[in-house]
């Protein structure tokens, strides 16, 4: 008798690998696992990694990419796909050109820098991530250093994020979501919508540094809900309440900046 029972929606994460385990290709499966949908991966580049910073990073050939990214589209099918760490101008753009034809949201975390200060997109990349990988973003989640690179919009309180969202979408995502996490006081992210409507999400700020893998937990869940059949809005909200608590749920690894937890 057969025991086979219904899959899973499917998610992408094209990203890079952390050796440490609290972000990028790990953070991104966890939260795929405890969102209930089935993770896959294609690895743009390994970075070894662990609490104290980015010891270095390997960005791999943009043929084992377009392989990686062809075994799994092909054949197994995606419902939504997470871009992260890109490294290089030549991967963000056949990136952008893989993603192109396939008609899945698809949400863009513009990863440039690490919490640590090390740069994990070749400054050369950024002008090709901006004209050719957000055009085919339908979500798109820079934190407000990444906004302001992408941009040139230096964001420096809350009632500036909504010009800096309309200023992201004119470079193509359908929606911004603007993470203002790094300013003081309630961590507050504004999404806007193609409409223009502006969607804010608060939550109060948490006293833990242990907050490694932000970014990629919040984008891959995301990219799960949208795969759960969620619209947007509700997608985002639904993995702010997920990031929310997994940061509070940060714990200590390492000598430095331990990782957010998917285990509450
Ligand atoms: N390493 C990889 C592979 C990443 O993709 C990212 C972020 O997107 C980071 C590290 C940075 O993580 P954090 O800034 O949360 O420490």
């Amino acid at each position: 008798m057969s025991t086979s029972t219904i899959a899973p929606p499917r998610v992408l994460t094209v990203a890079g690998s952390d050796s440490g385990g609290g972000a990028g290709i790990q953070a991104d499966l966890k939260t795929m696992l405890a969102l209930g949908v089935h993770g896959m991966s294609v690895i743009a580049a390994v970075t070894a990694q662990n609490s104290l910073g980015v010891q270095g990073y390997w960005e791999l050939p943009a043929e084992a990419v377009r392989a990686q990214f062809r075994s799994v589209v092909d054949d197994i099918g995606v419902q939504a796909v997470k871009t992260g760490m890109l490294a290089s101008a030549e991967l963000v753009e056949t990136v952008a050109e893989l993603l192109g034809p396939v008609p899945v949201p698809v949400v863009v975390d513009p990863v440039g820098v690490s919490k640590h200060g090390d740069a994990l997109l070749a400054a050369s990349a950024v002008s090709v991530l901006r004209d050719r990988l957000l055009p085919v973003a339908t979500v798109a989640t820079p934190n407000l250093h990444e906004v302001e690179q992408l941009t040139g919009r230096l964001v420096t309180r809350e009632s500036e994020m909504p010009d800096a969202a309309r200023a992201l979408q004119d470079l193509g995502p359908a929606w911004a979501l603007i993470k203002g996490g790094h300013l003081d006081g309630e961590a507050a992210d504004l999404l806007r919508g193609p409409d223009g409507a502006e969607h804010w999400f608060r939550a109060p700020r948490h006293d833990n540094r242990h907050t490694h893998g932000t970014g990629c937990t919040l984008a891959s869940a995301i990219a799960a809900e949208l795969a759960l059949g969620l619209p947007v809005p509700e997608a985002v909200a639904a993995a702010k309440e997920y990031i929310t608590g997994a940061i509070a749920a940060g714990f200590a690894l390492g000598a430095g900046i331990g990782p957010v937890d998917h285990g509450w």
